[in-house]
């Protein structure tokens, strides 16, 4: 069977080669007889793959010594909990921007934690755009300010960092992370669910100031991130298969030529879609343009009638998981690293061809 061009959110599409490299290797790995899946995570083939798998993330992101990198279970939705019981102690008070339904997540969350700051929310603009800078309530005191760098639903990305002064970043870039260089040295923490442009579910990985996590908070050490930063994120079995298939990723990213060239091919694929989408008076995109996502670029048909009919027709001719999310409809192009130009070029094609008939 051919693979189809797919779009979707996240678990999401994954390169090819990728996925061929794991397929040759599967059941017999590196001339072992067994495949990666059914070996000791203590192994020294395991802690190879694990330590390479570091060592090349941290030289595509140029990750300073004074970070550690987490590889940990629990989705991003695990670390809207531990970044205020890591990050903060009771009572203090921390800062959270609310874009969407990703950062209105992490705020329900922080609010269950800790005393809550929202520092701007975008429902005036139905979260179609950020709050602008001035009208930002900051806490100068705050523990951190969360933000998140991507709302993988509404399609609002920032393309540079917030400056909120002296106050460390906390950014949730699930939906980001890998699609372009970040200058790592203007956070405090980084985080990702790897479903999106790292590999498959189940891993997450965070990328945290060393000098801002100890032993104690929280008393767990399961929760804690300085007790996984010591044990190699090793304290217990890890997500084995998906950390040894984001090392495969990561490989595939340097080979691409880093993030640098991943930045330019992912900005030039997104602005061709937002392009056609613009040109059109069939199909809408309502995010402002200063914070339009180069990875999820949400559109609606001008009649939503024929959501299912274009939904339908997209999948005959190869071109899934274009289903907006449930809560807002429509449709939703992700685009993410893996997504190569032919199939923007083929889901334009479609567009202009679906409008062609039913406008
Ligand atoms: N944050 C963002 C921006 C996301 O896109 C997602 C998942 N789509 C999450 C958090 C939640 O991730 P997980 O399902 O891995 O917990």
């Amino acid at each position: 069977m051919a693979r189809v061009f797919n779009f979707s959110a996240g678990p999401a599409a994954l390169p090819l080669e990728v996925l061929e490299e794991a397929q040759a290797g599967l059941t017999d790995w590196q001339g072992s007889g067994m495949s990666v899946m059914e070996i000791s995570h203590r192994s020294k083939a395991f802690i190879a793959v694990a330590e390479q798998a570091e060592a090349d993330l941290r030289e595509l992101m140029n990750i300073p010594d004074e970070y550690a990198v987490l590889f940990l279970q629990g989705g991003a939705t695990q670390q809207f909990a531990l970044i205020p019981m890591n990050l903060s102690d009771e009572g203090q008070t921390v800062d959270q921007l609310v874009t969407g339904s990703w950062s209105k997540k992490a705020l329900k969350e922080g609010k269950n934690l800790r005393n809550v700051n929202i520092v701007a929310d975008g429902g005036d603009s139905n979260y179609a755009d950020v709050p602008a800078r001035d009208q930002w309530k900051l806490t100068s005191d705050a523990a951190y300010f969360h933000y998140c760098a991507n709302e993988t639903i509404g399609g609002v990305e920032f393309h540079e960092p917030p400056d909120v002064g002296n106050v460390p970043l906390v950014a949730d870039m699930s939906s980001t992370l890998l699609s372009r260089p970040i200058d790592v040295n203007k956070f405090g923490l980084i985080y990702a669910g790897a479903q999106k442009n790292i590999g498959p579910a189940g891993l997450t990985i965070v990328i945290v100031r060393k000098d801002m996590i100890k032993r104690g908070r929280p008393a767990s050490d399961i929760l804690n991130y300085a007790a996984h930063a010591e044990g190699g994120s090793m304290m217990n079995t890890p997500p084995a298969f998906a950390w040894y298939m984001a090392g495969l990723v990561f490989a595939w990213i340097k080979r691409q030529g880093g993030l640098e060239a991943m930045g330019e091919f992912n900005k030039s694929k997104a602005n061709k879609l937002y392009a056609a989408i613009d040109g059109s008076a069939f199909y809408a995109n309502p995010v402002a343009l200063d914070y339009r996502s180069w990875m999820n670029i949400p559109f609606a048909l001008a009649k939503p009638e024929l959501d299912g009919e274009f939904l339908a027709q997209a999948e005959q001719a190869g071109l899934v998981n274009l289903k907006g999310h449930r809560s807002v409809g429509g449709m939703r192009a992700s685009i993410y690293n893996a997504v190569r130009m032919e199939a923007i070029d083929a889901l334009i094609a479609f567009m202009q061809e679906f409008e062609a008939n039913n406008a």
